[in-house]
């Protein structure tokens, strides 16, 4: 804190720093004074100088004005654009020249509800489910990341250390590239996409919608007609 109040200080610039030390108030000289040996610290989220008058060595200070401990405003920082693959298995083997790939670009601010809904567009599915995203399945009660819609409204988690999907954002779950999770869509028809972090790159332009860069394979249909129906209009 100490060093914080007088990295503060001494980035003011040299002239304002001498003006400020040459105008302080001693209250037993009743002028203002030079003030000597002096320290910068917090107090009450500004900062102070504390030193002595130079003349007569009684305690004097000074506040910064505009000093704030926090800025105001926070810089705004760069914006990232998280690029992923989310695919899906057209066959049994999960084989990897047969994937149905949609390759998303979204900003890391944006939250994995926001995630889950351009996912679903993407493959054109209705957004129209309950959903998470695990790191993985095969043993859901010990994933070690779970971010399940439940949470948020107010569901029972269908695990232990499970999170909600509207206040996690996409750059707090995927922290390194090439992490891997699966977005479960649907717990009745279990649609499970696998969703890789390909790439973190800065953006170019402040633009926060989320894209669909690319894609491979055409996607299967949420709703297929039900194959009991087909067979029973065969025979
Ligand atoms: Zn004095």
């Amino acid at each position: 804190m100490v060093k914080e109040a007088l990295k503060i200080w001494m980035d003011l610039p040299a002239d304002i720093r001498s003006k400020i030390l040459r105008n302080v108030w001693c209250g037993q000289c009743m002028t203002a004074v030079t003030m000597c040996d002096y320290n910068a610290k917090f107090d009450g989220g500004v900062v102070v100088l504390r030193g002595f008058c130079s003349v007569c060595g009684h305690k004097v200070a000074r506040v910064l004005e505009g000093c704030n401990e926090k800025p105001k405003k926070a810089r705004k920082r760069a914006l990232e654009y998280y690029i992923f693959n989310v695919w899906l298995y057209s066959d049994r083997d999960c084989s990897d020249d047969k994937r149905i790939i949609r390759k998303i670009r979204i900003p890391g601010t944006k939250s994995l509800y926001n995630f889950a809904r351009i996912i679903t567009k993407a493959f054109g599915f209705y957004f129209d489910h309950c959903f998470g995203f695990y790191d993985t399945l095969k043993d859901r009660k010990n994933c070690k990341k779970a971010y399940e819609l439940f949470v948020d409204i107010g569901e029972e988690p269908t695990g232990g250390a499970t999170k909600g999907v509207k206040k996690v954002k996409v750059s707090r779950a995927f922290e390194n590239i090439g992490e891997k999770m699966i977005f479960l869509f649907d717990y009745g028809d279990g649609w499970q996409f696998n969703v890789k972090l390909e790439e973190i790159r800065n953006a170019e332009n402040w633009d926060l919608k989320p894209v669909i860069l690319k894609n491979i394979g055409e996607a299967p249909l949420q709703y297929p007609p039900c194959e009991d129906e087909i067979e029973e209009n065969e025979t």
